[in-house]
């Protein structure tokens, strides 16, 4: 019984300075990998990032991807580290921002990826988060929702779009009240479904509206870049699709291997009589390997097919898919003439630029690089396919956090020439289009 107790209380004692330790640990990683390179206030040539997303103008950014839901952070008060809680999305008048979840990450970065270790889970046991959370992948990201739902009620001034009415409602009374911000909750690789179809209901249920197919490992349902065996869709997948379609959610293809990009593309021609994808699909936040090599980006094959969808590519922000950075080798160089400039936030809105005005060449099929001197040039439709992709607060750096959207904004007027109408749709229009297209009523 003495052994039992003692055995007991080492037990209790491990755990608790384990879990202490461990959150210590957990927040000091992401004070470190969630940088903003550049702090505010966040300007181009003189002028603010936010001074075409005026208070109460309709014009506003919306951004398809950020993990912040994985910090510990209370996102209804501006963070002393991260890139995004609801202050700052105020400040840089981002309007709609998808929070997606995640509930697994290998200790794997590239290719071949296998399921274990799993550091998000490891993240949860010890990091004093509910025990429905510890050893299951759905529970890890309902509880995220739940988090969101909390600081939603919270706030009072930030609203979980559900429906195409909630969207139309809240772009009508942001007019009025330019505090008004609002979140989509998607989640980040379907092994959170835990090969269970029926789960779709749970998180519909849950308030779910976008699934990104695949995070860093294969699932039962579609493949990974990064997957052991990086497969198609699968029978079960197929159904998947179907069934996100007629529930009214986006689908999502980032970290999607080519295979499953291809059997999605088919998949949504093949439920409609047109012979046309039946809904649009969105690459939530990527590079393009155009302008940045790493496998992680996305091929001009891989852009068309999204283009073929009518939908939209989130051009992410971060220095690893975008640049600029210096690899150790000279062959993994991204837009490392960039680093010569002094504003590191200036430098990651540039970087995020060219991969735009790469996807709008593809796009087009224009034969040449578009440059500052041609892009102008082009007719609006070479641009319906761009969105921003962020991934704030995914332990990744970024020059700039949620205040400094607002530069890509600028990069695109002053640098690019581009119309007003243009960066609107870029900025916001081409993700509204998708987003109701997509959502149910
Ligand atoms: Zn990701």
């Amino acid at each position: 019984m003495k052994f039992l107790k003692g055995a007991l209380y080492t037990f209790a004692t491990f755990l608790l300075f384990g879990q202490v330790g461990c959150v210590i640990l957990a927040e000091q990683a992401e004070q470190r990998a969630n940088v903003a390179k550049s702090k505010p206030p966040y300007t181009y040539k003189g002028t603010p990032a936010t001074a075409d997303l005026a208070p109460g103008r309709p014009l506003m950014a919306i951004d398809w991807h950020a993990d912040p839901l994985l910090s510990y952070r209370d996102l209804t008060v501006t963070g002393t580290y991260g890139h995004v809680d609801f202050p700052r999305l105020r400040k840089g008048k981002l309007g709609l921002q998808v929070f997606t979840t995640v509930t697994h990450q290998p200790a794997c970065f590239s290719t071949g990826c296998k399921p274990f270790p799993n550091l998000v889970g490891i993240k949860h046991v010890y990091g004093i988060s509910p025990l429905s959370t510890w050893f299951s992948l759905s529970g890890r990201a309902l509880w995220q929702a739940e988090k969101l739902r909390r600081f939603a009620k919270a706030d009072g001034n930030f609203r979980i779009i559900r429906t195409g009415r909630d969207l139309e409602t809240f772009l009508t009374d942001r007019r009025t009240n330019p505090d008004l911000i609002a979140g989509l909750l998607g989640v980040e690789g379907l092994h959170a479904l835990e090969g269970d179809a029926k789960n779709v209901d749970v998180f519909f249920k849950a308030g779910f509206r976008l699934f990104g197919l695949t995070h860093w490992i294969d699932n039962a349902f579609a493949g990974s870049r990064h997957g052991e065996k990086a497969h198609a869709l699968t029978e079960k997948g197929r159904d998947l699709i179907r069934a996100m379609v007629k529930k009214g959610m986006v689908i999502d293809l980032a970290h999607a291997s080519l295979p499953t990009f291809k059997a999605v593309v088919a998949e949504l021609k093949a439920i409609g009589s047109s012979g046309r994808p039946v809904r649009p699909v969105v690459v939530s936040h990527t590079g393009v390997q155009g302008t940045c090599p790493p496998t992680r980006n996305l091929t001009n094959e891989e852009i068309k097919l999204v283009v073929e969808t009518d939908g939209v590519i989130g051009v992410g922000f971060w220095t690893h898919a975008v640049g600029p950075r210096r690899g150790k080798e000279r062959k993994d160089d991204c837009q490392a003439d960039l680093l010569a400039e002094p504003n590191r936030a200036v430098a990651s809105a540039k970087a995020a630029a060219r991969a735009m005005m790469h996807v709008a060449r593809v796009t087009c099929g224009v034969a040449d690089p578009v440059t500052p001197a041609t892009a102008a040039q082009l007719a609006p439709r070479c641009f319906r396919h761009i969105g921003l992709g962020s991934d704030f607060d995914g332990y990744a750096p970024i020059g700039f956090d949620a205040r400094g959207v607002g530069l890509i904004a600028r990069v695109l007027e002053m640098d690019y020439k581009l119309k007003p109408s243009i960066i609107a749709m870029i900025m916001m229009g081409n993700s509204l289009r998708v987003l109701r297209a997509a959502l149910p009523e």
